[in-house]
């Protein structure tokens, strides 16, 4: 439950929220970026160390060309431009975590500038605009818990130190709680289908400080902000927003002043708390990075990294629902993952009908999943399989009955739709009109009094009949034909 100051609306008719968000990525390169320390997350404390990612004097930093591929790649997601020449610079602050005393970061001459996400908005679509993508090393980490004394210690692990972030600004367009939920959900699933970070919030690779203002409707001028630090899925950073929005307009119809602070969210209370003030804020002191040369991404390395942009999901989503004759909604579903995607395109073009495919995964396969707490990256049929399925209703080799039959088989055994087929026999709807017939005959000398009905004149009967003789053949036969018979018998 989030608690709002009382009598507050995070966004009313008199103030207007203004938010931009602050995004860490984390690069999945093997090694850090400046030196050839491992990055593999949960290796025992200070084991992933050396002289260069402890700032021992006299070590110099090398830059992985790896990282430079990889957060150019995600700048080129994010629609950015590529400033051919950037500029490493010390971000000065002392930290019991910062051995160096400073993080190698970009200030005035970032890796990448001007892009945009799209996201949904009132119907339409909204364009939230990125001021830049820059790179920088991450610090260490200060261990409060899990060790002897840690009650009156701090432990420090610096496996993280050195290891390679990129960080993504956005511009103040965010409007409201809701459209940073989505800015962000679009963020991540834009990063994921460049392969260049896991995104694991658990795991720290993806971490997000959000600045909030509010101002009254219709004013220009932003008024002064909030940043919220360190919150740990999109779901708290749009509890803390709405919960801080409402806290600021409160502050604010009272006769007070926001001031401009560092504030941290509370997710058991959902409230959030002042860290510190703008007097207590860092002065990091930036300079450029004396010891690494300016960053040159020539046109040459920008094209040859643009071979590894895949088709992002927002144009893909686009592009199946042209190709494949499915809806928007089928397409975001299908699209939930880059893998997600692969298959089913995969799947819909071995199949005879795509849109058969992409009805079986919402119809059948999501139920099931949802139902069992599975994931569809996890799932016992695969696109693949799902496309087999598909085929032989199409040929009505098998009725929906049957499908839903073998797709239960499938979810018990944990085996994929041809290997259950298979076991089952290959079964084969009914289609054994002599057989059919006697059933129909054998369902109508059964029931006298429906019979007599339907020879009165309640055509409706039809159906009681058909559902006798297709729980007579034990879901085996086809619906199509036991209706075809049916009539002929009963004219
Ligand atoms: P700082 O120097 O405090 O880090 P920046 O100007 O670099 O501030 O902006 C940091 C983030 O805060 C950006 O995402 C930006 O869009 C956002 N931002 C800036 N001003 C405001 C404001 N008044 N209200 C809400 N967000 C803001
Ligand atoms: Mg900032
Ligand atoms: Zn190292």
């Amino acid at each position: 439950m989030v608690t709002t100051p009382a009598d507050s609306i995070t966004a009313n008719a008199t103030y207007e929220p203004v938010i931009g968000l602050e995004v860490h990525v984390q690069l999945l390169t093997a090694t850090k970026i400046f030196c050839s320390c491992s990055t593999r997350f949960g290796a025992p404390p200070n084991t992933n160390v050396c002289p260069v990612c402890l700032g021992m004097p006299g070590a110099l930093p090398v830059l992985n060309k790896k990282v430079v591929e990889f957060a150019t790649l995600a700048a080129m997601a994010l629609q950015c431009r590529i400033n051919e020449t950037s500029i490493f610079a010390r971000k000065n602050y002392f930290y019991p975590d910062l051995p160096k005393g400073y993080q190698i970061s970009q200030y005035d001459k970032p890796l990448a500038e001007f892009g945009f996400i799209e996201i949904p908005s009132g119907g339409g679509k909204k364009k939230i605009g990125i001021t830049r993508v820059h790179l920088e090393e991450d610090a260490g980490k200060s261990l409060h818990e899990g060790f002897p004394d840690a009650a009156e210690k701090t432990a420090i692990d610096l496996n993280r130190t050195g290891v390679p972030l990129i960080e993504i600004v956005s511009e103040p367009d965010i409007a409201s709680p809701d459209e940073a939920y989505e800015y962000l959900t679009r963020l991540k699933e834009i990063i994921l289908y460049t392969g260049v970070s896991d995104c694991n919030m658990e795991e720290g690779s993806l971490r997000c400080d959000a600045n909030v203002s509010v101002r009254p409707r219709g004013q220009k001028e932003f008024g002064t902000k909030a940043e919220i630090k360190n919150v740990n899925s999109f779901r708290f950073i749009r509890e803390a927003l709405e919960y801080e929005i409402g806290r600021q307009i409160d502050v604010i119809e009272s006769g007070g002043k926001i001031t401009q602070e560092t504030r941290l969210y509370n997710a058991n209370e959902g409230k959030t708390y002042s860290m510190r003030s703008k007097e207590q804020a860092h002065d990091y002191r930036y300079f450029s990075e004396p010891d690494l040369l300016p960053l040159v991404v020539d046109e040459k390395w920008k094209a040859e990294i643009t071979k590894a942009l895949p088709e992002l999901p927002e144009a893909r989503r686009a592009r199946m629902v042209k190709d494949y004759g499915i809806t928007e909604y089928d397409a975001q579903v299908l699209t939930f993952s880059k893998s997600l995607a692969d298959q089913f395109e995969e799947a819909a073009k071995a199949a005879k009908n795509p849109k058969r495919v992409a009805n079986l995964v919402q119809s059948e396969l999501m139920g099931r999943l949802k139902a069992k707490g599975i994931g569809i990256e996890h799932s016992p049929i695969s696109m693949k399989g799902v496309a087999a399925s598909a085929d032989l209703v199409e040929a009505c080799t098998i009725s929906g009955k049957m499908l839903k039959d073998l797709y239960d088989l499938c979810f018990e055994r944990g085996k994929d739709f041809p290997v259950v087929y298979e076991a089952a026999g290959r079964p084969q709807q009914s289609t054994d009109t002599s057989a059919l017939e006697k059933m129909i005959d054998e369902v109508l000398a059964a029931n006298p009094k429906q019979l007599e009905q339907y020879r009165a004149g309640k055509t409706t009967m039809l159906g009681f009949f058909v559902g006798q003789v297709m729980k007579a053949s034990k879901g085996q036969a086809s619906p199509q034909l036991v209706n075809e018979l049916l009539a002929k018998k009963l004219a």
